[in-house]
């Protein structure tokens, strides 16, 4: 069970509230699935990630165990604390959270206001928005020298109208009644007193009078944003670029979530990649491998000569020095050129003679090590 699992709100991804039927759930998904589907939706990237988070959503919650299982675990995400390895063990398959998993979901740690680590008082505790994830499509070249793009990101994000405040825009927010507008609330008594986040304002000391009409007073709304996203050069196809922030936001004062976006390379029509190393096919004649030659080899930025020498075999693999990939950690590749004699498909009559020629003076001997001639 991966930490995105619990991390993702299944419910709002389908639209429906938690305390949703069976019914309903499978109503909100069939009209979602019917919306994004690929067949409806062809080439479009947002589309497709959003199909595969209802499929997502879907197979989670039209199961009744998954779903208790899943509510569970969300509560506890929710509440901050009380988190321990589950009974599988830390990295078991019994639905345990990796340990080393917490201090990212809240933000690096420190991230709390009181002390009770949330436990006790649900929710009341700075809490880290969600990672967001999307992907990106890169021409070969892009991801090669690097690129800035934009990424669409659907996720909750700040509310527009309101700014995240969660107040309609122009009226009054007044004291917590709570806190007092402190924000905080001492607990216990003389030297043994300990103040805690207010659980009501969550320590901003002010409470909303006429809650946000656009998203009725969260301060997230549910949208599409772009966001430019800076693509370092050589970067791998399958990697995932980290964009701190960029999440969803926080709740109770928490940071935002970050944004993950997994990168996909497409090929190239003349070169493929292994590591920093490019690779390229590079036809020459026989008479160019018997003989030798200078041929005329393309490279990601120009061409370069490569001298053949004569008696290469069709196969032999050329080392170019520096014309791979560069990066800024790893180093440049090369450009391993491999020959490949290209034989004619038709021949014309004075050729084919001149072959039939050469025919009588070649070697009878050539499979000889095969041990069948
Ligand atoms: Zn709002
Ligand atoms: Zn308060």
């Amino acid at each position: 069970m991966d930490r995105e699992w619990f991390e993702k709100d299944f419910y709002a991804t389908l639209g429906v509230p938690k305390s949703a039927s069976a019914g309903d759930i499978k109503k909100a998904y069939r009209k979602l699935a019917q919306q994004y589907h690929p067949d409806t939706n062809p080439g479009n990237v947002v589309a497709e990630e959003k199909f595969k988070e209802v499929s997502h959503a879907y197979s989670v919650l039209s199961d009744k165990k998954k779903r208790s299982e899943y509510d569970e675990a969300r509560e506890l995400y929710a509440s901050g604390g009380g988190f321990g390895p589950g009974p599988g063990g830390p990295t078991g398959a019994g639905g345990g959270f990796r340990v080393e998993d917490l201090s990212d979901l809240f933000g690096g740690g420190g991230g709390f206001g009181d002390l009770f680590g949330g436990r006790g008082a649900q929710g009341s505790g700075p809490i880290q928005g969600e990672h967001l994830y999307s992907t990106v499509n890169l021409a070969f070249t892009e991801a090669i020298s690097g690129t800035t793009t934009t990424v669409a990101v659907d996720g909750a994000s700040v509310c527009r109208t309101c700014r995240g405040s969660g107040a309609e825009p122009g009226t009054a927010t007044s004291t917590c009644p709570r806190c007092g507008g402190r924000g905080s609330i001492a607990l216990g008594q003389g030297m043994f007193s300990i103040s805690q986040t207010c659980d009501v304002c969550h320590g901003t000391g002010r409470t909303v009078t006429t809650p946000c009409h656009t998203c009725n007073g969260v301060g997230t709304e549910h949208r599409v944003r772009s966001i430019k996203v800076r693509i370092p050069s050589g970067i791998k196809n399958g990697a995932t670029i980290r964009v701190p922030r960029k999440g969803s936001p926080g709740r109770n004062g928490g940071p935002p979530g970050d944004l993950h976006v997994r990168v996909h390379v497409g090929r190239h029509p003349l070169f493929t990649r292994r590591k920093n190393d490019l690779r390229i096919t590079v036809p020459v004649t026989f008479t160019e491998a018997a003989l030798g030659a200078d041929v005329t080899v393309p490279t990601l930025d120009g061409r370069v000569t490569l001298r053949i020498p004569a008696g290469s075999d069709s196969g032999k693999t050329f080392r170019i020095k520096g014309k791979g990939v560069a990066t800024a950690k790893k180093g440049t590749g090369d450009l391993l050129a491999t020959i490949e004699v290209a034989v004619p498909d038709e021949l014309d009559k004075e050729t084919r003679e001149l072959l039939e020629q050469l025919k009588t003076r070649e070697p009878d001997d050539v499979r000889s090590h095969l041990g069948v001639s």
